[in-house]
């Protein structure tokens, strides 16, 4: 099947169902509404004369016309280049003319963001707004044409075609753009969904950046495809609207990275909320502290949680807990292999095959993997090597059982005096710290050692901020001697990404000026 086929399937089997409902406006879709309102705007970009494989931007927070856009461009065969809504005119041209955009849709203006002024800056013209009459008219004009255009359309579509460019988070420097096609994504957010159990009964909380392949695979190709209902809780994340919206949407599932769990489960009014409702969920995209995975099972009721694995070059996700696994595998662990792909941990210097147990870099290959990075061949076979398997870049361990752990990125990894230090492996453990919200810890220059820790702390409200000597003290005797930290730096929050990961970068950056 390719997108569109997919979703006309489930909309002639659960037509009255709710698809989309949009919590901030109050606005809802059923499944023949959706469908419906999917195919005006496909034609809509049929009658602006987008040929198969154009690509058109989206450029907006979270709503439900960026639902309506995805599976509109997937109809009508058109490349969807998402583009992260905390973009600034500087990296939407770049993006823009990387991607070699014929139309761009994007929303008037955000909190601080006036997209309108910033599109105009970056020099793009064929811009359509939502909430603006243009957007209405696109689909005006498509409800006017010949519905046997889309017809024809979808017939000249191959699941094997690419539908969409979606750029990394950036979370290790400038986004790349997977280039994936309909097999790619719809089968990973199927058999993602699938191992959640999702049903028509599944109604799922959508706080994370549908930009983003967390939102827009795992989230919406996982839902439509099983006749579960999306339920947006804000344009952007919002720990309150979020849980708000799962307790009146009476939502079955709830996704997030570790830090929207962490702002949910800290809110003031964490416990006045009923949600009850819930079942299972997501948290995936950076490591998942155990104690907060811990925390989502027993207070928000998510027993069925699972850890999903991937990266956006693999649609994304690659290994997954699953319900029946016990308890210190379904938190401390990243599951096992999804069904019908490969996964191997190779040493990165010769490419073997590593002992089970031992760490190397994690490797996949499959259905997931992307076509390639849009327009750049050779970052392509950087990543992707002549046997297809995807080279990730993250550090895992791989038990007797197959059970993945992943230990951090080759890129995080901390090497002070030949010593491998696995940052994750300290901040598990600074997370048992009664006073610690949050931690990170990074590598910073040392002229004696190579490298030297640094852990960044989020303090618990009304906590005294722990100098390192208090850092230090705490650890002696229970972390070897080369993996305590040797700086400590409270902070109000890490740097991050929209996709809500942490920039250790930009941290590295700051705290080489901070030590001077
Ligand atoms: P960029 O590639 O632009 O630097 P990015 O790698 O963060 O950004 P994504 O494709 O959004 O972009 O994220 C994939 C990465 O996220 C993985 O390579 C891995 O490092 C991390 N990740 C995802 N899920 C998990 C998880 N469950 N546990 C640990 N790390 C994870
Ligand atoms: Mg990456």
């Amino acid at each position: 099947d390719t997108i569109g086929e997919n979703l006309e399937r489930t909309a002639a089997r659960f037509a009255d169902r709710e698809a989309l409902v949009e919590v901030s406006s109050g606005r809802r879709w059923t499944y023949a509404e959706f469908d419906a309102a999917v195919d005006r705007l496909a034609l809509g970009f049929i009658d602006r004369g987008l040929v198969k494989g154009d690509r058109v931007g989206i450029w907006s927070p979270n709503c439900a016309e960026w639902v309506l856009v995805q599976y509109a461009t997937a109809k009508a065969g058109l490349i969807l280049v998402n583009i992260n809504p905390a973009y600034r005119t500087h990296e939407l041209a770049y993006v823009a003319e990387q991607s070699g955009l014929r139309l761009l849709i994007s929303a008037v203006a955000h909190k601080t963001s006036d997209y309108r002024a910033m599109a105009r800056e970056a020099g793009l013209t064929d811009v359509v707004y939502i909430g603006e009459p243009e957007f209405d008219e696109l689909l005006e004009r498509g409800a006017r044409l010949d519905p046997a255009l889309l017809r024809d359309r979808m017939a000249m579509l191959s699941c094997d075609d690419p539908i969409n460019i979606q750029y990394t988070s950036g979370t290790t420097g400038f986004p790349k753009g997977a280039t994936l096609s309909h097999h790619n994504i719809l089968n990973n957010g199927y058999f993602v969904a699938r191992l959640l159990g999702y049903s028509e009964r599944d109604r799922v909380c959508l706080p994370v950046p549908l930009y983003h392949c967390f939102g827009m695979v795992m989230g919406n190709l996982g839902i439509t495809s099983h006749g579960a209902c999306i339920v947006l809780p804000s344009p952007s994340f919002d720990p309150e609207a979020a849980l708000r919206a799962v307790q009146d949407e009476k939502c079955t599932s709830l996704y997030g990275v570790p830090t929207m769990f962490i702002a949910e489960l800290g809110h003031p009014d964490f416990a006045a909320f009923d949600l009850s409702s819930l079942r299972t969920g997501i948290m995936a995209g950076s490591t998942c502290p155990i104690e907060v995975m811990k925390r989502v099972i027993a207070e928000m009721n998510m027993r069925e949680v699972a850890i999903c694995y991937g990266m956006t070059e693999t649609s994304p996700v690659s290994t997954m807990t699953r319900f029946d696994d016990d308890l210190i595998r379904r938190t401390e662990t990243v599951g096992r292999v999804m069904p019908h792909l490969d996964v191997k941990i190779v040493d990165p210097a010769t490419d073997l095959t590593v002992p089970r147990g031992q760490v190397g870099e994690l490797c996949t290959r499959g259905y997931s993997v992307m076509l390639g990075y849009w327009d750049q061949p050779g970052e392509t076979a950087e990543a992707i090597d002549a046997a297809r398997w995807m080279h990730t870049g993250d550090l895992a361990v791989m038990d007797d059982s197959g059970y993945v752990s992943i230990v951090g990125r080759i890129k995080d990894m901390v090497i002070r005096g030949g010593e491998n230090i696995y940052p994750r492996e300290i901040e598990e453990f600074l997370h048992t710290h009664p006073d610690i919200k949050d931690v990170q810890v990074i590598g910073v220059p040392d002229e004696r050692y190579g490298e030297e820790t640094m852990a960044w702390i989020i303090m618990r409200p009304g906590a005294e901020p722990l100098t390192a000597e208090a850092v230090r003290a705490f650890c002696a005797g229970r972390l070897a001697h080369y993996k305590i930290p040797r700086y400590a730096h409270v902070v109000d929050s890490f740097p991050m990404t929209v996709t809500g990961k942490i920039r250790k970068v930009e941290m590295r950056e700051r705290a080489v000026d901070l030590l001077g």
